[in-house]
This record gives C-alpha cells, structure tokens and sequence, in this order.
C-alpha cells in the first residue's frame, strides 16, 4: 500500500445526516464515497470502483444493509472488501446475523468519534493483512501448479527446464520467506488451524499476547488461556464457521497465564485453495485498552458525574425496562419516589456553587445509606434525585424509606465549617401498573413532590388522581389568564391603611382580583401562584403598577392629604432587568413622585436571592420609593437581615394579629416584632386586624398603622370613590 493513497471508503446510508457525522470524522484521513442506497452502493462497487472498506447502514428503504451484503459477499469481485455494519441495533442476534452475513465488525449509532476511527483503522489494517497473505498463498499455488505443468510438457527439453525450475522454486522459496516473516511478526496473534481444528501454527505475538509459549499450546483444548466456558465456545463456533468457508469474528474475555485478564478480539477466516478450505487463520488482538475506554464512555453516558451516581437517562431506561417487566408478570412491584431539596438554591446562592456541589454530593451519600442494595438512585438533574425501589411491597414499606430520606436530608450538613440545614420534598409513585412510559410516571411523581413542597416542605405524598385533575385546573387557569389580561378582565381592589393613632386614612394596598367571565370574581390565592409559575405574573405586575399608579393620581388630585399606594410584587417580577427602570417610567406618566409608592415584597424574596436582591433594594431606595416587608414573622424567624436591606415598613402577618385575643404567645410575639421594628427605625403596620379589641391592644404596644376587615375589606375602585368623599376617617363612624 502506498502511504500516499488514501484508502477508499464507502459509505452507504439513506439518512444525509448519518452520512454527514460519519464523513465528518473520516474525511480526513480517507478517500470517502458515499452513496444513498443499497442499489447505487451496489451500483458503484460494481463498475469497478472498488473500496477498501464498506461501512454500511442496516437500516434502508427497498433494500437493506444485509441484502447488500449478501449481494457483495455473493460476488466474487467484492467479496473481499471487508463490511462494517453501521446501526442503531444491538441485540445479539442481530449482531450474530450480520457477521453471518459476512461483516467484519459493528458500529453503533450514535457513533463516537474515536472508537470509529480506532475501528475502521483496525480493520484496514486487518484487510492489508489479509490481502497480501492470500496474495501469497495464491501466488505460491499458481507458481506450484505452473512448475508442474512446465515438467510434464518440457520434460525433454532438460536443459532449459532445469534453469526455470530454478527460478521458479527461488521464487517460491521467496514467497515463503515473505509469508514467514508476515506470519511471524505481525503485531496480531496469529495461529493457523488445520482441517481436523488441531493448531498447526501460532507467532510470537500470539505466545506474548496469552503468555504460552508455543510448545505449551495443546490444540485440542484450544483456547488453553480462556478460563470461561463461554468464550471456549465462541472461539470453537468461530473455528467451526471458518472452516465452513465462513469469515466470523468475536470479542471476549481471556486469561492470560499469568493469571490477569485481558480482552481479546477474534477474527477467523477461512484459506481456500482451488474453493476448498485448506485451514483457518485465527488474528487475535488486545483490546483492553479500548474496552476500557468504552467502559468509562459507557460510565459517563450513564452516571452523573458530580456524585457518582446514576443519571436521568439510565434512570429512565431502568424504569422503562421495569414497566414492560411488569407489563408481563403483574405481581412484579416497585415504587419511584422523586426528592427535591428545599432552599437548596438559597445555599448555592449565598456560600457559592462550590459549596452548593459539596451538598449535592453529601446528600447523595446520606440517602444512598437509606436505601437497599437493589434499589437505583439517580440524580435526575439540578437539585432533584429519584429512587427506583424494587420489591416495594406495601405503602408503609414506602413511607418508611420515604421518612428515612426526609430525616436523613433534614440533619445538619457541615460545609466549609459552616452548619447548613436544608429539606427534602419527595413524591411517590406506588400505583406504577397504569404508566406504558418512563416520562409519564415521573411526571406524575413530580406532580406529587410539588405537592408536597405546597404542603409545607420537608415531607412526601403518594400521588393520587386528584393531583392530576387539579393539575388540570392550573391549566385552564393558565389559559384563561392569558386571555384576560387582553380582555382586562383584572381589576384591582383597594384595601385602607391607617394610622392607629390619629385614625387617619395613610394609604392603600392594591389588591387584584379577576373578573372571571363565567367563575365570578377570582381571589388573587387562585391565580397568583399559577401566574408566577408560569411567568403571567411579569405582564400582570406591570399592569398593577400602572393601574395602581394611575388610581392614586386620580386620588390625590381631590385631597391634600398625603396617600400613599402599596403594591405587591412577586419575586419573578422584580427579578426583572428592568424592574426599576419600568417603575420609575410608570411613575413619573402618573405624575407621580416616588415617595408615593411602597413596594410590598415578601421574606422568601429577600433571603432567597439575597446578593441579587440586596443590590436592586438600595437602586429602589435611591429612586426613592418606599419598602415593606410583607407578612412578616411567617418566614424565616432570623431576624438579623432586617438591618442588612434597605427597608422602611414591615408588615405583621395576620396570623398573630388574629392569635393576640387568644395567645398570650402572639402578643408577645407582636410585642417583640414591634420593639424591634421601634429598635431600627421602621415603622410597622398591623395587617388583617378584624376586631375592636385587636386595634386596642396594638395600640398600646405602639404599632403605627393598621390594615383589616375592621377598618375596611378591600373594595372596588368605584365604592372607595364613594367611601372617600364621604370621610376621611374610616373609623369615625
Ligand atoms: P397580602 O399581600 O398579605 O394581602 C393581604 C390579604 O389579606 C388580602 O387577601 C386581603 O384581602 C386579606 N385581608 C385584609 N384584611 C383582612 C382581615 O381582616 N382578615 C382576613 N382574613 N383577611 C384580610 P387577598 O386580596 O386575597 O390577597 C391575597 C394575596 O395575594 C396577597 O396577600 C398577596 O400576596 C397576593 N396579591 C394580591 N394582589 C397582588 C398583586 O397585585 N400582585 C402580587 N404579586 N400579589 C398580589
Ligand atoms: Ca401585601
Ligand atoms: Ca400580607
């Protein structure tokens, strides 16, 4: 072979795209041709352009790859050129079906660049083997048989036949010394096998490959190396396969006989001479390193390299492979159970993503401990894991392991010497029999583990039906809201604030509300959750700035008195770029100056996105508008980031105002709430007040201003106009 012809290979596939990946890698180290279907791979061949290797698609419309091969193998011109099956199947029968055929090798699809190469690299080399060994082997018969007929025909002229049958056994002893040396010194293990399957030769590479010497290989217990049962009959089928004239090849495990491993692959094929297999060569080649590399491609395909673990796309096969299984035994049970972590994005947040690994990776290993041997444990993506447990018999095995795993994730974690606590929500699937697919089971176990985060956090639920029909609900609420923001069916309801004090009217909190065409007025705890899900709540909230905006104008230009808007906003929505560059737009079109608007945000918001949140909170106070803390004392109980953010007002949760009548408890907790509040200068309003008695007390603990049924329920922009012309004081009644 010339190095500076590049070897041709064909390549025959009906999908361009396959062709394109395949050529992609090897068009730079061979001459590529390429054709589309069996018929123009037949067509090519045929007149006479002749490849050195054949990769060929099994899978193709009229004619498919194996009856190309049979055709090729059929030919006497293209029997020769070595095939490489390129497919997506990998049973073993087909496998065996297609070196049947004649293949000499397999390529799966997706094909991986190097394994390819190193494939096709193999057996070009193999074929040059080949190629100049039968070249030989013909060419030492042809030169026998021609010597022979020159004695009987030239028997009388002595002389001059003496001088050719010199020349003749010089060349063929020539020919010998080549083949020898071929033989000897290949780099593959060779050994020739006879017709009665006993080894008649084998090279050194053969001796050093399996560590026998040659005298120590007994042929009738060929492979003497292999220690498996099974691979001793893979090598016997290929011997046999070979000396029924067929070409087969193999890769297995052998032992060489210093007792390691090694793995081999095996190539038999027949030598014929004058159509009758004279013997059988076996080539034997090392592939352990290449094993090895597949099985670490293999590892990484199907692990998530953070925790060693299983990843979403093994998981999802096992979990495929455990539905059909039941499909077929019915008794066969198992349960999935998907775990997220709570406020995992609050520690990735804050300590950094390096800390936030180190979680993951330390969680894992807790919950590993909870499980049995048999049960998968999968990293699905982000901070969600999944169990497959097998054999989950009853429910309250489930539940068991399930509280296993809440406990286990609930238990202090120590990072960078720091305690770090988080949760674990999980959802379980126990009913598995009516899912055909992976992806609706995880779905469902998803729905349930939302659930469960909704219920509080830290805990798991069974999935049930009823979580898919409202589900479904969320739906049909998320359409419907999207066409009634175009239809301006949103109205917002005004709620007074006042000064405990004086009485006097302060302000307002705009609270919003749908008006559903069929449903009725629809209360913001309906939708507001779904909008924020589903990124509504970012049109929506521009709207309430500016309806909000726009009625307090209306407000003000018929008083003197200052009056001040409050307005809620969601995490998304003030997550937004342009936020504060919006706000200030809608405020000064109102007419409005920035004092007049205070901003209402929630605890999660504040100490879940905190660097983030901290920043945008002093743009805000800088512009000038106002800041409160909504439903404070519900969230987190640390009180020690009040003096971190830029804030001017908290607002206390409802649920303690309504406790005070009855808990000693809740007044204190007020009581503390507002000295610390008086402590740092901020001024505090009281929300859902709903009796006389409630006003009093938090009078008397010197709470600014209240909000709530007892002054006033929350009301329509046209019933506020009225109410507001007659009296300033809400409660001078
Ligand atoms: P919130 O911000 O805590 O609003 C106060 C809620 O308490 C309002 O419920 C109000 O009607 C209710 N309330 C006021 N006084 C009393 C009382 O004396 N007793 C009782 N039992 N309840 C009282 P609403 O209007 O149903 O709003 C619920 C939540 O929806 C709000 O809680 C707020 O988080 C959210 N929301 C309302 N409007 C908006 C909005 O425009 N944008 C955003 N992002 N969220 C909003
Ligand atoms: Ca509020
Ligand atoms: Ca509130």
């Amino acid at each position: 072979m010339n190095d500076c012809v590049k070897e041709k290979i064909l390549i025959v596939d009906d999908t361009p795209a396959n062709i394109d990946v395949l050529g992609g890698i090897l068009s730079r180290d061979y001459d590529i041709c390429v054709a589309i279907s069996g018929h123009m791979a037949l067509d090519i061949v045929n007149s006479g352009e002749i490849p050195d290797l054949i990769l060929l698609d099994i899978m193709m419309p009229e004619m498919d790859g194996y009856e190309v091969a049979r055709l090729l193998k059929a030919n006497q011109n293209t029997n020769h050129i070595p095939i490489i099956f390129v497919t997506a199947k990998v049973e073993d029968e087909d496998e065996a079906a297609g070196f049947e055929m004649g293949a000499v090798d397999y390529i799966r699809k997706p094909v991986n660049a190097p394994i390819t190469l190193a494939r096709i690299k193999s057996q070009l080399e193999l074929k040059r083997y080949r190629d100049q060994l039968s070249w030989m082997v013909k060419e030492k018969s042809h030169k026998v048989k021609h010597s022979q007929q020159a004695l009987v025909k030239e028997k009388k002229k002595r002389i001059q036949v003496q001088g050719d049958l010199k020349n003749t056994s010089e060349q063929a002893h020539k020919n010998q010394a080549y083949f020898r040396e071929l033989f000897m010194n290949s780099p593959y293990g060779i050994v020739l096998i006879g017709r009665d399957k006993k080894i008649l030769n084998s090279n050194k590479s053969f001796s050093d490959l399996f560590g026998y010497a040659h005298s120590d290989i007994v042929l009738n217990d060929f492979p003497t190396s292999s220690p498996q049962e099974r691979t001793r009959e893979k090598i016997k089928d290929l011997v046999q396969k070979a000396l029924a004239g067929r070409t087969g090849k193999t890769e297995t495990e052998c032992r060489h006989k210093k007792g390691y491993t090694i793995q081999v692959s095996a190539l038999a094929y027949p030598i014929k001479i004058d159509d009758v297999v004279q013997a059988v060569f076996i080539f034997f080649e090392d592939i352990t390193q290449r094993k090895l590399f597949e099985q670490k491609l293999h590892h990484q395909a199907f692990h998530d390299v953070l925790t060693g673990i299983a990843n979403r796309r093994y998981f999802t096969e096992q979990l495929d492979t455990f539905l059909s299984m039941q499909k077929k035994n019915l008794s066969f049970r198992f349960a999935v159970l998907l775990i997220d972590l709570d406020r995992f994005k609050n520690v990735n947040d804050s300590l950094g993503h390096q800390a936030g690994d180190q979680l993951l990776k330390m969680v894992a290993e807790k919950i590993k401990v909870c499980l049995r041997n048999n049960d998968l444990f999968a990293r699905l993506g982000g901070d969600e894991f999944a169990i497959l447990l097998s054999d989950a018999d009853s429910d309250d095995q489930i539940s068991t392991i399930a509280e296993r795993i809440t406990k286990a994730a609930a238990s202090p974690f120590i990072i960078n010497g720091q305690e770090v606590r988080i949760s674990a929500s999980i959802g379980v699937v126990n009913q598995t029999l009516k899912y055909d697919k992976a992806d609706s089971l995880i779905r469902d176990a998803d729905l349930a583990m939302y659930h469960a985060k909704d219920s509080g956090k830290a805990q798991f639920q069974f999935f049930s039906s009823r979580m898919h029909e409202s589900a479904l609900m969320c739906l049909t609420i998320e359409t419907e809201l999207r066409k009634a923001l175009e239809r301006d069916e949103l109205v917002l309801y005004f709620q007074p604030i006042i000064n405990i004090k004086s009485k006097v009217l302060e302000g307002f909190e705009a609270l919003i509300r749908w008006r559903h065409p069929h449903r009725g007025m629809v209360q913001p705890g309906q939708f507001i959750s779904i909008a924020e899900e589903t990124g509504l709540i970012l049109p929506i909230g521009d709207w309430v700035i500016q309806e909000g905006c726009r009625r307090l104008i209306e407000l003000k230009q018929k008083t003197s008195q200052p009056l001040t808007m409050n307005l809620n906003v969601s995490i998304k929505q003030f997550l937004q770029n342009d936020f504060t560059v919006k706000l200030k737009r809608e405020i000064s079109k109102a007419g409005l100056s920035p004092q007049d608007i205070k901003l209402e945000f929630t605890e999660s918001l504040l100490m879940e996105h905190t660097q983030q949140a901290l920043k945008k909170l002093y743009v805000l106070r800088d512009l000038g508008v106002k800041l409160a803390i909504d439903d404070f004392g519900t969230g987190y109980s640390s009180l020690s980031y009040l003096q971190k953010f830029p804030i001017d007002q908290i607002k206390i949760d409802r649920s303690f105002i309504n406790a005070m009548e009855k808990q000693k408890e809740s007044c204190e907790i007020v009581k503390s709430i507002l000295a610390l509040a008086n402590s740092l200068n901020l001024s505090t309003v009281a929300e859902g007040v709903e009796t006389q008695l409630q006003l009093e007390q938090l009078l008397n603990f010197s709470c600014g201003s209240a909000q709530g049924y007892f002054i006033a329920k929350p009301m329509p922009w046209e019933s506020l106009q009225r109410l507001y012309s007659k009296s300033r004081s809400f409660l001078a009644k």
